[in-house]
């Protein structure tokens, strides 16, 4: 036997450990859901305050995870991590009952004496698999969907960001029984292998590429999915527009978490008349917001590895209006503005997912739109304009996940909105009750009387049934 074939055998073999202990975790906690305990809305309600609690004591923890991985300063950590969640998690405690209640929908006329429910089922045990950008928001979001709805979670976090997800592990095996919820940390060989075990849902959030992978595995289980994927956010800048706001608007939504965000603004399309003023004002703030050396601000963060810092870097090229610089050793790349960019630059080709923002200028809105149009469905797109005809336009002639107005990335936020992305930018939503409908089967449930009984609908059939059949189909449905 060759050495080749030796090391094949001890990785199918490494393969198959992984896969039978997997596939253990996933039975027990199919047992746990089979008893029904996950059922009562009590016993969600038990759990979300649980989840509440070990936030509030993991707190400092996943702070200095969120430092230790990204950078991220306390106010970010608290606002689009931590302090969110806990936000969330109070939205779903005071809504989960009248969720989760059957409701009641018209009986038409053919089926009275009747009645039309829709009942909420949990599907059983969901698998939610995380990015590295937000290791927090993104893994429990989805996560406060499943458990409101009574589902088991198994959680797999980023392997990119190794702190916070050790700290998430150790937090949820503190607080929670394994067969209820588990953590399983790893990279794609640990992920691969999970995904050979048959989940009743799988909630994934990264890239479109890794999106389609997930979304071939659950096909062999026919498994449902919610895709949350990523793409080029466009943001369209109007004359009409005002511009001091939108220069402090663009840069929040743009240099947050170092441009490392699923719906960061990934380039600027800005109206001939008022792109250098804009430019201008986007530059005046950046120094108000991190100084005139971002460097050493100590609320900006940094990027995630030194893959994705090379990635970044090799995009800055041409006519760079501000920025540009980088430290590799301390994987920084200040916030970077570029200017007169075309279509066929690289920096244009894929997500940019770092602080680098390409700057595009048109004249009449029907360029910006085909150029929108000529491309993968967005997950946000932002319009900064005080014309409604010029709002009107755009929300009517594009397609994205989501649209904000005068505003990025807050959309996001409201759990009253579904969050997702259409066509390459996702499958599925969620947020507040649309996560709790994301994991639950809408259950149709008709009650008939038995004091009526349509004979018509009874074999043997006749023209004149027939004919009553005609009738009620036209008038009573
Ligand atoms: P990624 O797709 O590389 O990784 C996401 C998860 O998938 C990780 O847990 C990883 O371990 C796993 N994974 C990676 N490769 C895999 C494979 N071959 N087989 C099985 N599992 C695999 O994404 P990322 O780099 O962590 O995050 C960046 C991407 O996520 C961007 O495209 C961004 O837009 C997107 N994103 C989307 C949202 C959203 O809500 N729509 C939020 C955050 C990030």
């Amino acid at each position: 036997m060759t050495i080749n074939e030796l090391m094949d055998i001890k990785e199918k073999t490494k393969e198959n450990q992984l896969f039978e202990n997997y596939e253990k975790i996933v039975q027990k906690q199919r047992n746990y859901f089979k008893t029904g305990i996950t059922k009562p809305i009590e016993f969600r309600i038990k759990q979300l305050k649980k989840l509440k609690q070990a936030f509030i004591a993991y707190q400092p923890e996943l702070e200095k995870s969120l430092y230790a991985d990204l950078k991220k300063p306390k106010q970010e950590a608290i606002a689009t991590e931590i302090g969110i969640t806990i936000a969330e998690i109070d939205h779903n405690l005071k809504n989960i009952r009248y969720w989760a209640k059957a409701k009641e929908v018209k009986t038409p006329l053919f089926f009275l004496p009747g009645k039309s429910e829709l009942y909420y089922e949990p599907f059983g045990v969901s698998l939610i698999i995380s990015p590295w950008n937000y290791p927090v928001k993104n893994l429990f979001g989805p996560a406060l969907g499943a458990i409101t709805a009574g589902n088991t979670l198994v959680m797999k976090p980023s392997e990119i960001a190794p702190a916070t997800s050790a700290v998430v592990k150790k937090m949820i095996e503190e607080y929670f029984d394994p067969e209820y919820i588990t953590v399983l940390e790893g990279g794609v060989p640990e992920t691969t292998e999970l995904l050979k075990v048959k989940f009743d849902y799988i909630f994934f959030t990264g890239a479109p590429s890794i999106g389609k992978i997930i979304y071939m595995a659950a096909a062999k289980q026919l498994t449902p999915v919610t895709l949350e994927l990523g793409g080029k956010s466009p943001t369209i800048v109007d004359k009409s527009a005002d511009l001091t706001v939108t220069a402090k608007r663009i840069i929040w939504g743009k240099f947050v978490n170092t441009g490392q965000t699923c719906v960061a603004p990934d380039y600027l399309m800005v109206h001939k008349d008022v792109k250098e003023k804009l430019l201008a004002k986007i530059k005046e703030q950046l120094i108000k917001f991190y100084s005139d050396n971002p460097q050493q601000s100590p609320d900006y963060g940094r990027i995630i590895s030194d893959r994705h810092f090379e990635r970044i870097s090799k995009l800055i090229q041409g006519d760079i209006y501000c920025g540009g610089q980088t430290d590799a050793a301390d994987k920084y790349i200040a916030p970077t503005l570029i200017n007169n960019v075309t279509g066929d630059a690289p920096v244009m080709q894929e997500e940019i997912f770092g602080p680098v923002l390409p700057v595009l200028e048109f004249t009449e809105l029907d360029e910006a739109i085909d150029f929108i149009n000529s491309r993968e469905k967005p997950l946000a797109l932002y319009i900064f304009a005080n014309s409604k005809k010029f709002q009107k336009a755009v929300i009517q002639n594009t397609s994205s996940g989501g649209v904000c107005i005068n505003e990025t990335i807050m959309h996001m936020a409201s759990p009253e909105m579904p969050f997702g992305g259409v066509g390459n930018s996702g499958i599925g939503a969620y947020n507040g009750i649309h996560g709790f409908e994301t994991f639950s089967h809408r259950k149709p449930v008709m009650t008939r009387s038995t004091m009526f009984d349509v004979p018509q609908k009874y074999a043997p059939y006749t023209e004149g049934k027939l004919k009553f059949i005609n009738f009620a189909l036209k008038r009573l449905l």
